[in-house]
This record gives C-alpha cells, sequence and structure tokens, in this order.
C-alpha cells in the first residue's frame, strides 16, 4: 500500500511530458509488483544479473531500464530485453551493444551519460568526449544500424547545496539543446533523463523529461552490494 501511495505522490507531482522510472535496484519482485499494480511499467536497475533475473520473473509488459555503469562484457546479458540503457558513456561500450543489438535483431535505444558532478567517481563524459562521438556517428560510412541514442543523462553531485545542483542541470540542459539539432540516422537527442529521489522537482524546473526515482518510492535502500 505503501509503494501505491509513494508513487501516486510522484506521479501527480510531475508534468505529463516527464517519464518516470521507478528505480527498483536491490528491491524484491514483490515491491514491484505492487507498483506494477499501481500501473507502473518502466522500471531502472543497475545490476546486470538483478535486472535479469527480475525479467525473467516479473511481467512480459515491463520495460527495463539500465541505468547502472554498463561493462561491455555484460551486454549480452540485456541485450535480448532491455529497452534503454542511460549510461552509455564509450564509444566502445556503444560498438559492443550495437553488436549485441544486432544477434538479437532489435535496435537498442541508448542515452549517453554526461559527466557533470564535481565528484571524480561519477562516470560520463565530457563535452569534447561527447562531440567526438556524435562527429563519429555523424561521419562514419559504417555507421551502426541496431542503437539509437535517443538522448542525455546525468547525475548531479550528492550535494544538499541546490545551487550546485541547479547549476550542474542546467549545464546539462545546455548541452542537450547545443546538440539536439545535430541528427543522424541512429541519433536523436529527445531525453533529458536527470532527476533522482532529492532533486528530481529541481531537475524539471531545468528542463528534465525522464526522472529515476527509487527511495521515494520503494523506501530506503540498504548499502549498496559491490558490483
Ligand atoms: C539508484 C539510482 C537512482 C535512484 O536514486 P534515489 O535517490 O533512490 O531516487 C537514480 N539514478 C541512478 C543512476 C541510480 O543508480
Amino acid at each position: 500500500m505503501e509503494i501505491e501511495k509513494n508513487l501516486k505522490n510522484i506521479t501527480r507531482r510531475i508534468p505529463e511530458h516527464v517519464a518516470l522510472v521507478a528505480v527498483s535496484k536491490t528491491k524484491p519482485n514483490s515491491d514491484i509488483m505492487e507498483a506494477y499494480n499501481a500501473g507502473q511499467r518502466v522500471f531502472g536497475e543497475n545490476y546486470v544479473q538483478e535486472m535479469v533475473e527480475k525479467h525473467e520473473q516479473l511481467p512480459r509488459d515491463i520495460r527495463w531500464h539500465f541505468i547502472g555503469h554498463l561493462q561491455s562484457n555484460k551486454v549480452k546479458y540485456i541485450a535480448p530485453f532491455v529497452c534503454l540503457i542511460h549510461g552509455v558513456d564509450s564509444l566502445k561500450l556503444l560498438k559492443e551493444i550495437d553488436k549485441q543489438a544486432k544477434k538479437n535483431d532489435r535496435v537498442i535505444k541508448c542515452l549517453f551519460q554526461m559527466h557533470i558532478a564535481e565528484e571524480e567517481t561519477k562516470f560520463g563524459l565530457s563535452e569534447n568526449e561527447l562531440e567526438d562521438i556524435l562527429n563519429f556517428l555523424r561521419n562514419d560510412d559504417n555507421e551502426m544500424a541496431n542503437i539509437k541514442i535517443t538522448g542525455l543523462m546525468g547525475m548531479a553531485t550528492f550535494t544538499d547545496d541546490e545551487k550546485q545542483i541547479k547549476k550542474e542541470f542546467q549545464y546539462l540542459k545546455s548541452v542537450f539543446d547545443k546538440y539536439k539539432q545535430l541528427q543522424a540516422s541512429n541519433l536523436k537527442l529527445e531525453t533529458l533523463s536527470m532527476g533522482m529521489s532529492g532533486d528530481y522537482q529541481l531537475a524539471i524546473d531545468c528542463g528534465s523529461t525522464m526522472v529515476r526515482i527509487g527511495s521515494s518510492i520503494f523506501g530506503t535502500r540498504k548499502a549498496p552490494k559491490a558490483n
């Protein structure tokens, strides 16, 4: 009941053009089913094995988003079913996703993860690295036909300083706006994935079109397991 109530509270607060990814990492299937029965269909996970198991056990019409750091050698496990991969931050990874998508006769949607936080530990591309990859996508003849870049994703610094977070979200939005007119057959930036439980209102104010919310729906998590 709690989960259904939380979900309703959040969907009431986010405008219609903003998509909600319910982040269910570390949470049991029963929790996911509670959200599912309340109408939620998009769920986010950040451990490959956990997402594969949940996909096998839960309803087929769930759309699974991979939101964690993805290692190239694990792409093959999620390629048969993943709906959107949020954390792409290298050409090497993108090529592997394309290869595995092709094997499964699918086109896999991806977001490029941008480094916007001050912390060293957060993954993501710099603007220069993004530009290099975008140029590659636009110019390369051997274009990758089994991926589609549909947007950008970022995580703000873990801080209470709203000004800092806002600055980072505004920066990501400016990068998004700068490159969104670039298009190729496998490139069209439409989705801006930013905002989590603590900062999604701010993210939406700054132009987010997709929020990834975990603890505000499912309650706090235990310490994350090592990946
Ligand atoms: C865990 C996680 C979230 C959700 O975090 P909450 O603070 O629980 O809402 C969002 N995005 C990513 C990438 C995550 O790993």
